[in-house]
């Protein structure tokens, strides 16, 4: 189909696409994942469990490495997310290797996440199946400093050279992007650190999107400030002359969002209901696409009418599936309905493929396992995706 597919092509109820890349084994077990954490009271009972025996040292990785984690990682290091990256590209899905180590907390720590980081623009050059990098500024970055510099509180000279070598590391990274022409997305945090990152991000873009996009950077459209926040981003950009690359996402925090802002005080920046987020969402993959000539975008998310919508306005705009000013992209092990069914249909889909130590993205599955509760709505429809396949493949009745 490639590049003539129109959206009429594309649909995210085809199972025997959407599951092709996986064998009735693996489907099998996606459903036993899928059918746990889709009870609340269970998902909560079974990540309880796994956190004390991983706390008393009892011996679960094995288990853990064998079910979700190898339903949700690629690997534990780059070197064994090789076979993923193959089997992906095989459909015609790419790859971005996310480093999930969190909790990073001395230079040291900061210093080495950057160094793994390099290694996967080592990894990406030259590897059409790994079109982009990515990394989280709260990787390379004390939060606590972040936060600080935030609130606009007096900062000792100490703290001034550590943010100092926090920008060093992101040029550092992003001037390897720029060298090895492999785009790098960075993650959007909590709103209370997210503007210091914001102001790094678009220095480096200012600095890099001379001649195209190189960096992108995150907004969130659960805040309630993000469609101004892109106008303002593009309005730069037009003003200084560069190219905007802007990771479209919903938001990932914002239970945590809204305790922070009841607890001290000040109105909540995230919007009071969904129907906001996903307005907000939609109106500004339209604005995105109005302004194409300066602003590539990923569209990071699990939702189908935006993914669909996306589409609709591709067509709208006389663009090709495969234009490279767009770009879909969902989790591993997540939402598989939309990746593979709209990179059937031609479109450019990554997913992001997470990695590092069981034990180290532990906090990352645990994330995986809460969302995907049927409180979160996400696990019934990945459940019941999943039945739908295994009926078909007469696997179950
Ligand atoms: C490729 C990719 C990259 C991502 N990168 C980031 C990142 O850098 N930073 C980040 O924060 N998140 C990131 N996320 C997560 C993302 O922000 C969402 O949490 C997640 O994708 C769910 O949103 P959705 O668009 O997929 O779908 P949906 O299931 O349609 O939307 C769920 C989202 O809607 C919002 N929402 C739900 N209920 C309400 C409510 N009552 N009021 C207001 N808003 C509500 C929340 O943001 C919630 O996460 C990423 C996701 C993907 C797929």
């Amino acid at each position: 189909m490639g590049a003539k597919a129109t959206v009429s092509d594309v649909s995210f109820d085809d199972t025997g696409v959407a599951f092709s890349y996986k064998s009735d084994w693996e489907l099998k077990k996606a459903h036993i994942i899928f059918s746990i954490v889709n009870h609340p009271w269970v998902a909560y009972l079974s990540t309880g469990l796994v956190k004390g025996a991983l706390y008393l040292g009892l011996p679960v990785a094995g288990l853990i490495r064998n079910t979700v984690f190898q339903h949700f990682c690629g690997g534990e290091s780059i070197e064994s997310a090789e076979s993923t990256i193959l089997h992906l590209g095989n459909y015609g899905v790419s790859t971005i290797l996310d480093y999930s180590v969190e909790g990073e907390k001395t230079e040291e720590g900061f210093d080495l996440t950057t160094k793994e980081v390099l290694r996967t623009f080592e990894k990406a050059r030259n590897r059409s199946q790994i079109p982009f990098c990515v990394f989280k500024v709260s990787g390379l970055a004390d939060v606590n400093l972040l936060a600080k510099v935030q609130s606009g509180t007096e900062v000792s000279d100490h703290e001034v050279a550590a943010l100092e070598r926090v920008r060093e590391r992101i040029d550092k990274i992003c001037s390897r992007a720029y060298e090895y022409d492999v785009p790098v997305l960075i993650d959007a945090e909590e709103t209370w650190m997210q503007d210091v990152v914001d102001n790094i991000v678009y220095e480096m873009m200012e600095r890099y999107n001379r001649e195209g996009v190189i960096v992108y950077n995150t907004i969130q459209f659960y805040r309630i400030s993000s469609n101004k926040k892109l106008r303002d981003a593009f309005h730069a950009a037009a003003m200084h002359n560069y190219f905007l690359g802007i990771k479209l996402v919903r938001g990932a925090y914002m239970e945590k969002e809204r305790e922070r802002a009841e607890s001290l005080g000040y109105e909540s920046p995230i919007f009071p209901d969904k129907d906001g987020t996903d307005e907000a969402f939609n109106k500004a993959l339209s604005f995105c696409l109005d302004n194409k000539q300066r602003i590539s975008i990923m569209c990071g998310s699990h939702n189908e009418y935006s993914n669909y919508y996306l589409t609709i306005l591709m067509e709208k705009h006389g663009m090709a599936p495969d234009d490279k000013r767009v770009w879909f992209a969902q989790l591993y092990g997540m939402s598989d309905n939309i990746s593979f069914n709209l990179a059937r249909a031609g479109y450019n889909v990554a997913k992001y493929v997470p990695y590092g130590p069981v034990k180290a993205v532990m906090p990352y599955l645990f994330r995986r396992a809460d969302e995907n509760t049927s409180v979160s709505g996400q696990s019934s429809r990945e459940l019941s995706l999943i039945k739908k396949e295994l009926t078909r493949r007469r696997l179950q009745k």
